[in-house]
This record gives structure tokens, sequence and C-alpha cells, in this order.
């Protein structure tokens, strides 16, 4: 299978050297990175896009998806496969899928979670909207770059399970922080707290998998002075994409709403380049 990558950032460059690795034929385009890892070098999108079996996009929202989808859908062959693996607005899927599908093309949308370090050991896992004939047939892929791969229903159904995952995941985060900011200021031992809580009703990914108390629990960014990992931008970008979702379907989701307002105060007062969890060093200095 011929593969176009476009989008060789931090999550699409090492995704890509994995397709490669597994032993396929990947021609990659950027506007910035060259091509790595054994990738052909292409000279533009359509350039990536032209003759492929399948195009994969890797890119960082909604617009720069547009503009791509654009640039490439006239050129690709008939019956090729288009998946979207960025994060975007649901509205920007579904548009780009119809007019994938006006052109004769199939259409997946395809988010992930597990971030740099998933991208890297092949461990993402994929949320993927689109119909089944064309989820079988990428399978192999989703299988080559990552761990699982849950068919969630039709196209825009992969950004409305990551939406809804990551809404889940930056309220766990900020509550995460408060109850290591209140356990600092009852003068409880932080690592007392992570073996009460990691094995208890509060326990969570958040706690367990990522704790944002340093030398505590498994390696994670506090450990390394919070470099991202999974930057709080790119947190406050999810929880904005739930939230212009939310208000679309009529929900009114209010601790998702207050999550967001905290990472937004958060990025312009201090967040800029650090992991989504360094919010606790932040609770600390801000009193
Ligand atoms: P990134 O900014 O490192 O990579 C995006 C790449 O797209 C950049 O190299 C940029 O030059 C390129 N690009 C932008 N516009 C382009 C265009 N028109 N044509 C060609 N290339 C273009 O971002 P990333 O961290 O790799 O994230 C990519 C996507 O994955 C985002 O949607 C993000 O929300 C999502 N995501 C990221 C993580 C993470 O931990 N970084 C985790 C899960 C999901």
């Amino acid at each position: 299978m011929k593969i176009g990558f476009i989008g060789l950032g931090q999550m699409g460059a090492p995704m890509a050297a994995n397709l490669v690795t597994a032993g396929f034929e990947v021609t990659g385009f950027d506007v910035v990175t060259a091509a790595s890892g054994g990738l052909r070098q292409a000279s533009s999108a359509k350039d990536a896009a032209q003759g492929m079996d399948c195009v994969i996009t890797m890119l960082p929202d909604g617009n720069a998806l547009q503009q791509v989808a654009n640039a490439i859908i006239p050129h690709m062959t008939k019956g090729a496969l288009l998946i979207d693996c960025s994060t975007v607005d649901v509205a920007a899927t579904r548009a780009t899928g119809d007019q994938a599908i006006a052109a004769g093309l199939g259409y997946i949308d395809a988010p992930v979670s597990g971030g740099i370090t998933g991208a890297i050991n092949a461990t993402l896992t994929f949320m993927i909207g689109g119909k089944g004939e064309d989820v079988s047939r990428a399978m192999t892929l989703f299988e080559t770059m990552g761990k699982k791969a849950v068919h969630c229903g039709d196209i825009g159904s992969g950004q409305s399970a990551k939406i809804c995952n990551n809404m889940i995941l930056g309220a766990t985060m900020i509550a995460t922080c408060e109850a290591f900011d209140l356990a600092d200021r009852l003068g409880l031992d932080r690592g007392k707290m992570f073996d009460v809580v990691s094995t208890s009703s509060g326990y969570s990914w958040s706690m367990n998998a990522y704790c944002p108390a340093p030398g505590i629990g498994p390696d994670s960014p506090a450990d390394h002075d919070y470099r991202p990992g999974f930057s709080a931008e790119l947190m406050l970008k999810d929880l904005s994409l739930a939230m212009a979702a939310a208000e679309n379907a009529g929900a009114n989701p209010k601790i998702g709403k207050t999550a967001k307002m905290i990472y937004d105060t958060f990025v312009q007062e201090n967040g800029k380049g650090k992991d989504f969890s360094a919010i606790l060093p932040w609770l600390k200095s801000s009193g």
C-alpha cells in the first residue's frame, strides 16, 4: 500500500516512521519539517497525495485540515482513502468527509490518545469514525501505529469520543492537582496521599499513570520539570472543541466549562510550553 503522510510534527513524524519500519512505502510532506525516518520527501501536499492508496493527515486544527483537503482531494485517485488523525472540530471533520466522499474517496476520522510517547512506541489508541468497509481497509495501519482501535460509528464519531475523553482528562487533572494542593496545606505527605488515592475511589489516570506531583508514582512530565508530554495549550484546544460541540448539541457541562476556564487562565498566566499537569505548581504559587 502506498501512503502519503501530511503533517510531520511531534506526532506525525514518529507515526509515519513506524509505518516505514513495518514495510509501507511512505511519502511525507510538512510545511515546516523535512521528511525523515525513511520517508520519501514530497514537494507539496498534492505531491504527497497523488497516486497514493491512502493519505494520512496529522495537523494542528480544522483550518489546516480544510486547507490540506482542498489541496489534495481533487488530485487523489478515486477509491483511495483519506484518514485524518488530527484532533479537530466535529463540523470540520464532517465537512471534509462530505467533500472526500463527493470526490469518490473513502474518509475516516481517527484522532488518537497516548501522546508523543504513544506515537513513538506505536501504542496509540485510535478513535475511529467512518464506514465499516473503509475502517476494515485501514485496520492494518492502525495496528501498526497503535495498540487499540475502536470503531465508534459514522464520520465525526471519532472526534466526538476524543473530546469527551479529554473533557474527563482535563477535569480529573485539575481535581488531582487541587487535592495535592489541599493535602500540602493540611500537612499530609504527598507519597502517602498517592498510596491511598491510587488504590481508593479517587484513583484516575491523572493520579495513577501521570501523577502531577514530582517523585511520586510512575515517571511523568512532573519528573522532568513539566516539559510536555501533553501541553497545556493542547488541553485548552481540546476543551474549547468540547465546549463548542456541547453548545451545538444543547449540553451544559458545568465542570467541563470550569476546566476550560481554568486552562484558559493557566495558559495566559504561566502555562505556555508546559505540560498540562503543571497546574499543580501554578496552584501552589497562585495562593
Ligand atoms: P505539531 O504542531 O507538532 O505538528 C503539526 C504539524 O503540521 C507541524 O509540523 C506543522 O508544520 C504541520 N502543518 C501545519 N499546517 C500544515 C499544512 N497546511 N500542510 C502541511 N503541514 C502542515 O502537533 P502535534 O503535537 O504533532 O499534534 C498533531 C495533532 O495531534 C493535533 O491535532 C493535536 O491536537 C493531536 N494530538 C496531539 C497529541 C500530543 O501529545 N502532541 C496527543 C494527541 C493528539
